[in-house]
């Protein structure tokens, strides 16, 4: 299906709201039955009707269907933020006894997950570098029903190759989850190489705007239908009409933006690359990126997120380049317009600061829409004051 097909036709039944181009926000809870012979189907079926609106409701099924066109799958599932996501592809697919092989360092709150609330449940996991795929071999035990994955990760962009992940996933019968928040569908398609379920926060590029929270999951009609019927309706985590408004509306412009930020990322990475107080910029499409080749062949793209160590002696110099930023925010998040900076350092006390610590060192950088040369010239007198 043509990308643009998707973003601005699919899924749109005009003559059904008056021809208006922008679909209407259907801020309703609940739906009316004329019989109770409809109602009793719908009671019996909630999947396949509009019943009440912690389950299915019309704006969000247009998200639905263009998200999950954009990933190449049969169905999706839009909650309220993508940790929403994560929490029910995890939990549908693990039981009391289960074993979890999941990437070394995901996301926080993956990672809290598996650390602090699956324990509770007799769910265990084992984190592996995902850089080689005798690790995952390795780490798979008899019990292991459920490999999670994110590549690239959102810190130092390590891959896993999700073709040999899934083929070592589908012989020995595990589910496979990836985290596919960094590419986007438009920059790697997971499901087309052979992975189950697609999450990825549409927080960050689907709304792109810094205003809604959002979360995907997609996969096949079996999957979905079961997630749905469970811990989609049982949590209650999916998302509110008016947000999924918000989300088709950033969808409209993700290709454009995506292009854009594409060109200011090379520029901002190149000039960083050869600034005298940056010892290393780490970037998937960086010609001195390890994954570099497993990264050309699996993604179509990389941009906004870089991650680059600075040279400091002490944790002030850092703090002062950081404090001394005028129009790149200091924020968690990304993928809005605005570009936005995570010194390492912030999550450190200053008395454990080590100079000598690449890691402490590192500051994540989001370049977003603004002028590349903006930006420059503000990391430039950052620079300067440190
Ligand atoms: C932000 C983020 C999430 C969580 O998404 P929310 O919408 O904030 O819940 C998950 N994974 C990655 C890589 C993220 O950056």
């Amino acid at each position: 299906m043509d990308i643009s097909y998707i973003i601005n036709e699919l899924a749109e039944d005009r003559e059904n709201y008056f021809n208006a181009v922008a679909p209407p926000i259907m801020q309703t809870s609940n739906f009316v039955f004329n019989t109770v012979d409809e109602m009793r189907n719908a009671f019996a079926d909630e999947y396949s009707t509009y019943l009440y609106s912690r389950g299915r409701n019309p704006t969000v099924d247009i998200l639905r269907k263009k998200l999950a066109a954009l990933d190449g799958a049969e169905d999706c599932l839009v909650f309220n933020n993508g940790a929403a996501a994560t929490f029910a592809a995890v939990f549908a697919n693990v039981k009391n006894g289960d074993h979890i092989v999941c990437v070394d360092k995901p996301y926080t709150w993956t990672q809290k997950l598996c650390n602090e609330i699956l324990p509770r449940f007799g769910v265990t996991t084992t984190y592996v570098d995902g850089t080689s795929i005798e690790n995952f071999e390795r780490a798979i035990l008899p019990n292991t029903t459920l490999i999670y994955l994110e590549s690239p990760n959102s810190w130092d962009y390590k891959l896993q190759d999700l073709k040999a992940v899934a083929e070592l996933a589908k012989a020995e019968n595990i589910i496979t989850v990836i985290d596919n928040s960094y590419c986007t569908p438009l920059f790697q398609k997971p499901i087309e190489y052979g992975i189950d379920l697609a999450m990825q926060t549409a927080t960050k590029y689907i709304s792109g705007h810094s205003d809604t929270l959002g979360g995907v999951l997609s996969g096949s009609n079996k999957m979905i239908e079961k997630i749905f019927n469970s811990e989609y309706m049982n949590v209650g985590s999916g998302i509110q009409p008016f947000n999924a408004w918000l989300l088709l509306r950033g969808l409209r412009t993700l290709p454009a933006r995506l292009d854009r930020i594409t060109a200011s990322t090379q520029k901002v990475l190149a000039y960083l690359k050869h600034h005298t107080k940056v010892e290393q910029v780490i970037f998937p499409f960086d010609e001195n990126f390890a994954q570099l080749a497993l990264a050309k062949q699996q993604m179509k793209g990389a941009c906004g997120l870089m991650t680059f160590v600075i040279k400091a002696d002490n944790i002030m110099q850092i703090e002062n380049f950081c404090n001394s930023l005028k129009h790149i925010y200091m924020a968690v998040s990304w993928g809005g317009h605005e570009s936005l900076v995570i010194p390492k350092c912030s999550g450190i006390k200053r008395e454990n600061f080590i100079a000598t610590s690449k890691e402490h060192r590192m500051l994540r950088l989001y370049v977003g829409l603004e002028e590349p040369e903006y930006l420059i010239k503000d990391l430039e007198q950052a620079f300067e004051k440190m």
